[in-house]
């Protein structure tokens, strides 16, 4: 299921242009376009739903493993896994999504 207006929904099918870290069935990642780090990413479900509670258990349970590869590839030790779910909760894009946030040495410069 996918939703025209979405933004996300139009990255996974290729019409706005992401910088892809990796794509199976289910799961699509990307470089976030205002990193807050550098590595910041964004991992989401294929199926398109706004809330957390709107996405099949079966295509959640694949998000975490891909979350931790590229958690893992980035080469930080340090990082955050973020979902935001709804406005109050600073959710501004309503396709879930999952952030991998490296939290750099402050050594190293953005953090
Ligand atoms: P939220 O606040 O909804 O949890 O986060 C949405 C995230 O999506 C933000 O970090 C924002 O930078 C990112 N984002 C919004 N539009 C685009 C886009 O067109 N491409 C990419 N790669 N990231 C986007
Ligand atoms: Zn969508």
């Amino acid at each position: 299921m996918s939703s025209a207006a979405c933004i996300f929904c139009k990255i996974i099918k290729g019409d706005i242009p992401s910088f892809k870290l990796f794509e199976s069935d289910k799961v699509f990642a990307f470089l976030d376009i205002q990193p807050l780090s550098r590595g910041h990413a964004l991992v989401i479900p294929k199926f398109h739903g706004e809330k957390l509670t709107d996405i099949p258990d079966e295509d959640l349970l694949e998000i975490l493993p891909v979350a931790k590869k590229i958690a893992k590839a980035s080469g930080a030790t340090d990082f955050n896994i973020l979902q935001n779910n709804g406005r109050i909760a600073h959710q501004v894009v309503d396709h879930v999504h999952f952030h991998m946030i490296p939290k750099p040495n402050e050594k190293e410069g953005m953090s």
